[in-house]
């Protein structure tokens, strides 16, 4: 069977790498996983092998389960290996207003006190692992206003923050900027939120990888799923040249889901490109000359947002959104684009070449928030997709929480509603592209109106 998928073919070939800094740079795995060539039996078998995917085969495994995730490329292949490394919070498109009007005070608190477990889960494997953290220890993640109208917007987000979560975000204004080393001409003022931290996704994802071999889960690398059905209450999980035959599935295949593995997927996802670039070594002298020195987190206050940290090396990575298919062709313009965005805005490195681009899918969905739970309510299918663009906490939190649930350790009612209610498709499925190219246009005129 073909795999279909809303958005360019290329895209999600798993034998195309991306020339990522993050696969130019990460260690190693301990284990080499190979192909599965033979028929296989297990309890629970995982299509997807990211984040939510190893998330939960490791604590599966941990129990006791047999378990094996088949994954389309190798380990690391889709978003998790290649993202941002901003292991912050969120995961919704939703403002904390607006969750606590459809869910109440309790319902907002229980939708933040996951994001922040799931920073710490992640937070606790990395030290474990030695897997160091790139930014500051606390208040790692900045938000910085791209004109004088977005400040008052933040204002007004940081009283929100700071009534409904009860914490104590403050705002800064250009000059306090300047003096914590994040100096643009393009940024007015901006927030310190108290979340998160940066860290390298390639060197969690293969110590994750690792760790879940450890724990006795089987990791089939090169496995793309072109089917499933169901025998005699079994799932039959067919590739190019075996077959996986398992109790109970989970579905884990977020940005890169196609419509018909299985058929539920349908409609209910809205993939959308994210694009990086990653400069080369930026020296002390040249940071200094712009004014950016700063390590954190940062991200812009455009709905086409960008968001950009240097590394430890000194590199500076910048990403941002606006492609839509995936296509080489178009994706390559973009590239164009999102350099002429980090010129404007890095105006003193317009000197400093660019050594890596690459981009990848994120996952929306008509809820704006992402997705966990039983699929058609049924207790042998599971799904945790549509992070939003910010999956490296949340995904890696639903994926232990999906393994929770399986084994019977946690029931829905405990998890926030804001991620168990259903995700319903988008009507007129078929036109996402069109939308998303609508509202992309629509939002590059607001970004502009409000400069
Ligand atoms: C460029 C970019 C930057 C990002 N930056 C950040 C960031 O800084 N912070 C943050 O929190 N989040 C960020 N994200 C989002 C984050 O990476 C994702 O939300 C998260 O990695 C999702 O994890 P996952 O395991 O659900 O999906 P993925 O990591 O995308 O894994 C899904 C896997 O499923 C596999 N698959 C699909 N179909 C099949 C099939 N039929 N058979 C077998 N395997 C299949 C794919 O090969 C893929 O590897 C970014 C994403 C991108 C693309």
């Amino acid at each position: 069977m073909v795999l279909k998928r809303i958005f360019h073919p290329s895209a999600a070939d798993p034998t195309i790498v991306a020339n990522s800094w993050w696969e130019a740079s990460a260690n190693p795995m301990r284990h080499n996983p190979t192909r599965l060539t033979q028929d296989y039996k297990c309890d629970v078998a995982i299509i997807g092998g990211g984040f939510t995917g190893l998330n939960a085969a490791k604590t599966l495994a941990q129990s006791g389960v047999n378990v094996c995730v088949a994954e389309a490329g190798h380990f690391g292949w889709g978003a998790s290996g290649r993202n941002g490394g901003f292991c912050a919070n969120t995961s919704t498109k939703k403002s904390l207003s607006e969750i606590q009007k459809l869910y109440g005070h309790d319902g907002v608190i229980a939708a933040v006190r996951a994001q922040e477990e799931a920073i710490e889960q992640v937070r606790e494997f990395c030290e474990i692992e030695g897997i160091t953290s790139d930014t500051p220890d606390k208040n790692a993640e900045l938000a910085v206003a791209h004109s004088p109208y977005q400040l008052q917007q933040m204002r007004n987000e940081s009283e929100e923050i700071n009534q409904i979560l009860g914490v104590n975000t403050s705002i800064m204004e250009k000059d306090a900027l300047g003096a914590i080393g994040a100096n643009s001409p393009s940024f007015y003022g901006g927030m310190i939120l108290p979340w998160g931290f940066g860290l390298h996704p390639l060197n969690y994802l293969r110590a994750l990888a690792d760790a879940t071999i450890d724990a006795g889960a089987t990791l089939s690398p090169n496995t793309e799923i072109h089917q499933v059905s169901r025998e005699n209450g079994a799932y039959i999980l067919t590739t190019n040249n075996i077959t996986i035959r398992a109790k109970k599935i989970i579905i884990a295949t977020n940005g890169y889901t196609s419509e018909n593995i299985p058929t539920w997927c349908k409609g209910r996802l809205l993939p959308a490109v994210s694009s990086i670039l990653v400069t080369r070594p930026i020296t002390r002298k040249e940071q200094q000359k712009q004014g950016w020195t700063t390590h954190h987190m940062t991200y812009d206050s455009r709905t086409l947002l960008h968001y950009f940290r240097l590394l430890p090396d000194g590199r500076m990575m910048f990403g941002g959104r606006g492609a839509n298919t995936g296509d080489q062709t178009e994706q390559n313009t973009f590239f164009k684009e999102l350099r002429e965005q980090f010129d404007d805005i890095f105006p003193e490195w317009h000197a400093v070449e660019t050594a890596y681009q690459w981009s990848g899918f994120i996952g929306l969905n008509r809820k704006k928030a992402l997705f966990i739970g039983p699929i058609d309510n049924d207790q042998t299918a599971w799904a945790s997709l549509a992070y939003h663009g910010s999956g490296v906490a949340m995904a890696s939190w639903a994926g232990k929480n999906l393994a929770e649930l399986i084994l019977g350790q946690k029931t829905m009612d405990q998890l926030p509603k804001l991620y168990t209610n259903p995700t319903h498709k988008f009507p007129l499925d078929f036109l996402r592209p069109q939308y998303l190219k609508l509202a992309y246009a629509y939002y590059r005129l607001k970004d502009k109106r409000y400069n």
